[in-house]
Parts: C-alpha cells; structure tokens; sequence
C-alpha cells in the first residue's frame, strides 16, 4: 500500500495495542479521537476507500456542510495523530481471535489487539446501466438528505431496480414537482395499488420499460434513453445502489447478523458491541441508514464502551490477584 503523509509507516508497528480500529472513515477516525484522548495505545488501519469518495461534498454534517469528504478525513487524521494514535495505510485481510486478537494486514504484518472496533463501511453496487457509474456522485445521486439541495427543482429521474425504488421516488418528490420513475426492471404489476395512488398524488409519471443508457453532453447529465429508442430530457437520476456491507471480518469472527432489505449487519447492543466479546462496530459496516454524522457519533459511543470495558477489565484482574 502507499503511503501519505498522515499515516505512520506499516513497519513500525509492533507489540499489542489496546484497540485496534479497522477502517478509517467518520466512525473509525470517530473511535480513535477517543481513544486516544482515553490514553490507550490504539492503531488505526484504514484501506482509504470511503463510501462517499465520488462526490466532491459532503453535505448535512453541521459546521461542516459542503466541505469535501477528503478534507473532512484528512483533518480527522491530523485531529487523531494528535493524541498519538498511530494510522497505517494498508488493509485487515484477517482477524483470529485467541486471549486477544490477531489482526493480520495485506502489507505482510500482524498485530495484536485487546479490543477491535471494525467501522468497515460498505461498498455500493450501481445497476448496470451505461452511465450510472460515471456520473454517480454527480448527477445520478442516491440520497436526497445528502445532494436533494443541490438539485432542488431539476427534473429528475428514478432509474428503479426493485419495486422499493417506489419509496424513492416518492421521498425525491419533496425536492422537485418533476420527477418520473422509471421502471426498468421492474414490472407494472409489482406496484401496489397504494403505490399507484400515492405516486399520483406526489405528481410522478410512471415509464415501463427497460432504461438502455444515460444521455450525457458536455460532461452533464440531460436525460434517460430508453431500450425502445425513446428518450426523456432529465437532469438528475436517482438511483438505490444494493449495500454491500463489509462484514467479512466480523464474518469471519463468527458475529452473529440480521438480515435486513440493505443486507445483513452485526447484532449490536446500543454502544456497538456485537456479539463476539471484544468486539465493537460502528457506521455503515453496522448499518445501511447511518450517514457520516451518525458515523462519527456511533464511532465515538462505541469507543467509549471500549475504554469503560478495559479499565473494569484491568481493575477486575488486579481485584482477583
Ligand atoms: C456518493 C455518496 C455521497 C454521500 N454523501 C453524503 C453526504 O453528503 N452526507 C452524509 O452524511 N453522508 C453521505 N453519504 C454516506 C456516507 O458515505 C456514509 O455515511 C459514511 O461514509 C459512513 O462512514 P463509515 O466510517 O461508516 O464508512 P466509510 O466512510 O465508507 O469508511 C470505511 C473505511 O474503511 C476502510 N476499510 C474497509 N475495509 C477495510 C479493511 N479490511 N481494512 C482496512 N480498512 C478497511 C475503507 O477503505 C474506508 O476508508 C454519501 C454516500 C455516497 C455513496
């Protein structure tokens, strides 16, 4: 893995850290802060693929409304080192767990942990539509809270994949009175008759058929061309990529999940701690709907029941010596 100048080079770790945090988006960098401010020895290892990276600012996070997600990472590293916590660039590729943790990282080393907090996030997979991932981020958004603003009033399209994308569209109508669903792979008879009617009462058109590309001119989106040849003139595309969330190492630790219709996450007690002792979780590899203030909240809650945990661990083997 590279390194840039905020992270601590990979082959100076050694010995056992008190926490090892895997994944440095809002939720890890979140924990970290505390744990550092805490006074424990914590690593963080973050693979630099945040969920938010295509688009060029973050929105609805207050004081920090608009500013680009990179800056926002790169100040919460600069914040975190601060307080001595070592960062490393690289990627957990495995985790056992024996009297304490093993953490293996793809850059060749393995340390030791205590506790784990795993912020992984999760990884979106668009439909398939030429288009849809060039311009994601951009013009083809899939949350209204994050970018509904910056496009209010536009005219906007709904490129459904399941017939939730129903909900979508309903929910975009808040933000424009032009909006028009389009089916694509979902057919007429999926939509409930509540579907039908609220859709009508929020004023969207309804277009069967398969979506065959999206028209781009000047490096801006300007409509929605469909299989049969017809296009429509549209300016902004939603879109619900699936959630796939990273929980191979929880996976692999043997947590116990719930399915839910985002994906499966960790069951977790209300300060993160799955159900594998030691373990804790935060942010988007916990669940689908936290965005990254919830991130860096659940990120901190979670970092705080690790400390509580090891101080009353210490204390209880200094009682039973
Ligand atoms: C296009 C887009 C725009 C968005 N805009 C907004 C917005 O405006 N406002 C808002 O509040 N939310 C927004 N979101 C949601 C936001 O991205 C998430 O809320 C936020 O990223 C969650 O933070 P996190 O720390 O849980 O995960 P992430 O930010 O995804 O961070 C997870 C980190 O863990 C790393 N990682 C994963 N696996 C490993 C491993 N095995 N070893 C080491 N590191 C690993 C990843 O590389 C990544 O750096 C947006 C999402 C998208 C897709």
């Amino acid at each position: 893995m590279t390194q840039n100048k905020d992270f601590t080079r990979n082959e100076d770790l050694a010995g056992t850290y008190d926490v090892v945090v895997v994944g440095g988006g809002a939720a890890g960098l979140s924990a970290a802060l505390v744990l550092g401010r805490s006074r424990l020895r914590a690593l963080l290892v973050d693979a630099g693929e945040p969920r938010n990276a295509p688009s060029d600012h973050m929105q609805g996070y207050l004081t920090r409304d608009g500013m680009s997600p990179a800056e926002f990472l790169a100040l919460g590293r600069e914040e975190v080192a601060r307080y001595g916590v070592e960062l490393v660039h690289d990627r957990v590729v495995d985790v056992a767990r024996d009297e304490d943790f093993a953490v293996r990282l793809a850059g060749g080393r393995t340390v030791r942990a205590r506790r784990l907090i795993v912020t992984t996030g999760l990884r979106d997979e668009l439909p398939d539509v030429p288009g849809v991932a060039e311009r994601y981020g951009r013009d083809v958004l899939h949350c209204p809270f994050c970018h509904g603003w910056e496009v209010r009033d536009e005219r906007f399209g709904v490129l459904a994949t399941s017939p939730l994308s129903v909900h979508q569209a309903l929910m975009v109508s808040g933000w424009s009175a032009d909006v028009t669903l389009f089916l694509h792979t979902v057919a007429e008879r999926e939509l409930s008759d509540d579907d039908l009617r609220r859709l009508a009462a929020a004023g969207v058109e309804v277009v069967p058929g398969e979506v065959a590309a999206l028209r781009v001119e000047d490096d801006r989106l300007t409509g929605v061309r469909l299989a049969d040849g017809t296009a429509h003139e549209r300016t902004v595309v939603f879109v619900a990529p699936k959630a796939v969330p990273q929980t191979g190492l929880m996976e692999r630790l043997g947590a116990e999940l719930r399915e839910t219709p985002f994906g499966a996450y960790p069951v977790v007690d209300p300060t993160g701690r799955t159900s594998v002792p030691g373990v804790w979780t935060a942010g988007n590899a916990m669940g689908f709907a936290e965005q990254v203030v919830h991130a860096a909240s659940g990120g901190y809650r979670a970092a705080a029941a690790v400390v509580g945990d090891l101080i009353m661990s210490s204390l209880d083997s200094a009682v039973a010596e």
